[in-house]
């Protein structure tokens, strides 16, 4: 009852005392049945056991937060002093250790600004600084991106007039050139961080950007903060800001490893127009995103980080080790080689070469339904669980999971 609230435990016992009433079930089972009955959680949300080898899975969350992110959660949950300084008693500034950390990450970055996600970001930039004005951009960095909502739906919405510049494919300096003047909020660079375009294509770095005398805004998306050689082709936030970006926004949960989140970095001036302006206290984070993304800079590395850096002899190893473990419970299974993806927004086009396990298609629906449920990817006919983003304590959860799966089926 202490655990999930009268109502929820009354609903399961009025609903076991009609079954009884029913005949559905005998008198003397009600109390068992409305047990059974109970969620674990007063959430309805469940945790999922990503077999994707999408790192970044929007559907399934984005970034798992590291236990670091999840115990400063559980501190911050109750009374905390976010937005007061014990010492003096005072009123102090809001999630002053988490701006300080970001700020120390980042140190090519004059302040910094902490929002509720990315889009909300690039929404605050364009409405403290364009609004009225224009916002000069390449018509190769008009993106959607995803769930039908697109960044130049999102800056209209502001207040701004959007200065498309160049074409899908092509777009110089020239052509920004011909477009800044006296009504330009600010030149706008997207990283297009959902799909490649190859072939006949240019785009202007920020460096020249920055040469033609108006705010750069960059709008990185994935939250690297330093350059990941593993990922040449992703933008992160000092070397754009070196590069002469004036702001950076970019989301906390994606390659970041942290909470939802939308990072605002840059020169001290235009991040306190940003922080200042009346916008900003509807797109205010909670505390308990304070303290997750505050865990998440300064601690461990974040489960998104470590499924990067799996090799792939370890994952065989495991896939290995978990097909013959399947094997020998009669559930036919084998060792393969995938392809995982980073995903949500990042690194398009890169492939990660993996390992998983393949076992009957026709457990999908089962594992998805299953304790805990497990999400994998059916290719050719068969299931994929893929181990990369499966961090490896779970890998008896998952042997478990599909031997369940395989006995439902069966009976
Ligand atoms: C993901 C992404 C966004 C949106 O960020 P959210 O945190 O999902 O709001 C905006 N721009 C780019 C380039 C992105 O990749």
């Amino acid at each position: 009852m202490s655990a999930l609230g009268r109502d929820t435990v009354k609903r399961c016992v009025v609903r076991a005392q009609d079954r009884a009433r029913q005949g559905t079930i005998d008198v003397d089972a009600v109390t068992e049945d409305a047990v059974a009955a109970l969620p674990a959680h007063a959430t309805s949300l469940r945790r999922v056991v990503n077999a994707t080898g999408v790192v970044v899975h929007t559907n399934i969350g984005r970034a798992p937060l590291s236990d670091a992110a999840v115990d400063a959660v559980r501190v911050a949950a109750g009374h905390t002093d976010v937005e007061y300084d014990l010492a003096s008693g005072q009123r102090a500034g809001r999630g002053a250790g988490t701006l300080a950390a970001l700020a120390g990450a980042v140190p090519a970055a004059e302040s910094v600004h902490v929002v509720n996600n990315g889009a909300a970001a690039l929404s605050l930039a364009a409405t403290a600084l364009a609004q009225g004005l224009e916002i000069v951009v390449s018509r190769g960095e008009m993106v959607e991106i995803g769930d039908g909502f697109r960044l130049p739906d999102l800056l209209s919405s502001t207040g701004a007039a959007l200065r498309e510049v160049g074409t899908t494919n092509r777009t110089s300096i020239d052509d920004y050139a011909a477009a800044v003047g006296p009504r330009t909020g600010f030149v706008l660079k997207v990283h297009p961080s959902n799909f490649v375009v190859r072939g006949f294509t240019s785009s202007v770095p920020v460096r020249e950007l920055a040469g033609l005398g108006f705010p750069v805004v960059a709008d990185i998306g994935s939250g690297l903060l330093r350059p990941d050689p593993e990922l040449p082709d992703e933008p992160d936030a000092a070397t754009t800001l070196r590069a002469g970006a004036a702001l950076v926004t970019a989301s906390g949960d994606k390659l970041l490893g942290g909470p939802q989140a939308g990072l605002v970095l840059g020169r001290a001036a235009l991040v306190d127009r940003l922080r200042r302006h009346p916008l900003a206290r509807a797109l205010r984070v909670d505390k308990l995103t304070l303290a997750a993304l505050e865990a998440t800079l300064r601690g461990p590395a974040p489960p998104v980080s470590r499924a990067l850096q799996q090799d792939t002899a370890g994952l065989h190893t495991r896939a290995w080790a978990l097909a013959e473990s399947l094997r020998s419970e009669g559930v036919p299974a084998e060792t393969i080689e995938t392809v995982g993806r980073v995903g949500g927004g990042g690194a398009p086009g890169v492939e990660l070469p993996s390992r998983g396990v393949a076992v009957d298609a026709a457990l999908a629906p089962m594992l998805r339904t299953g304790r805990p449920p497990v999400v994998g990817h059916v290719e050719r006919a068969r299931l994929v669980l893929d181990l990369r983003c499966v961090p490896p304590e779970q890998d008896d959860a998952v042997r478990n999971a599909v031997v369940a799966a395989a006995a439902r089926r069966e009976g």
